[in-house]
């Protein structure tokens, strides 16, 4: 595994591998890898011949008062983990290496990016496909994998590569949970005893969404009632939404008459966790 700075290395990198026939692959990420990253490098590298996996705290997508300085960082144990998997790239630009002083196009997310996490996050899903498309444009993969944990992203990342004919297949994969069902992510660091065990609550609203529609119950409104209650009966949480939304165009839907999916954000303490998870009506789970 080779690590590589800059955006000309692994372009020629790429390129000979591509020469050799080999498919390419890109799994993009912020480092303090967990188990969760590690499944998606895990698919890239079932998927494709060569596996590029970039290591990245992208500013752009941080907000003003957001936890960008503060994002947790353990490059050399981010390297032993992907080494072990088999990568064959870590690309680890920094800042200025990635954004020009003087850079000032950028990539718009549409509609999708001003819902739910774009309404409490304004900038972040225009931060997320300006670096994306950098991404895919430095490696030129042919596989892109990126987690369902992030799903309002996932579908703003399948509409962004869609949109502008960028030449890349997405691949969404499964969220990866702990023992008790909390999703992992580089954020629960932040969190102390009591608040990582107050975390669960999202997770277990989800299940309790999940067994209502079980149960045969259809009307949306009431599954989504069911889910915010859950969260707010936490005391250490404090819900920013949580609803039942079309897979795709994340619009809030009435009626459970086909496979929805359940998002929920939720502070615990100071840290923001996010979670989904799909919500399919009784007669279609047999
Ligand atoms: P991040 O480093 O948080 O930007 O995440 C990099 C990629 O890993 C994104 O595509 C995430 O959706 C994905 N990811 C993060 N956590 C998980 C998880 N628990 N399960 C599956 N994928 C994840």
């Amino acid at each position: 595994m080779e690590r590589l700075s800059s955006k000309a290395e692994v372009h020629g990198a790429v390129l000979a591998a591509k020469r050799e026939g080999k498919s390419v692959a890109l799994v993009p990420t912020m480092g303090a890898l967990h188990d969760g990253h590690l499944s998606l490098v895990q698919a890239a590298c079932a998927r494709a011949d060569y596996v590029v996996v970039s290591v990245f705290v992208n500013p752009t997508q941080f907000g003003p008062g957001e936890d960008f300085e503060a994002y947790p960082r353990d490059l050399e144990h981010d390297l032993a983990l992907l080494a072990a998997e088999g990568a064959d790239i870590v690309f680890t630009p920094n800042v200025s290496a990635m954004y020009a002083a003087d850079a000032a196009v950028t990539v718009g997310p549409g509609p999708l990016g001003g819902m739910w996490e774009g309404a409490i996050r304004p900038a972040h899903f225009s931060g997320v496909c300006t670096v994306v498309t950098k991404l895919l444009s430095i490696v030129g993969p042919d596989l892109a994998f990126f987690g369902e944990k992030d799903y309002q992203q996932l579908q703003v990342v399948k509409r962004l590569v869609c949109d502008l004919d960028l030449p890349a297949k997405v691949v969404g994969c499964p969220i990866v949970r702990e023992c008790d069902g909390l999703a992992m992510s580089s954020r629960n660091a932040y969190l102390d005893r009591d608040e990582r065990a107050a975390a669960t609550v999202l997770y277990r609203a989800l299940r309790t969404a999940e067994t209502l529609a079980l149960d045969g119950e259809r009307d949306a409104r009431v599954i989504a009632t069911a889910l915010r209650d859950t969260v707010e009966a936490e005391p250490l949480a404090t819900l920013d939404y949580a609803e039942l939304v079309d897979p795709v165009t994340l619009q809030s839907l009435k009626t459970l008459d086909r496979p929805l999916r359940a998002i929920v954000a939720a502070r615990v303490g100071a840290t923001r966790l996010i979670d989904n998870m799909a919500i399919v009506p009784r007669q279609e789970q047999q």
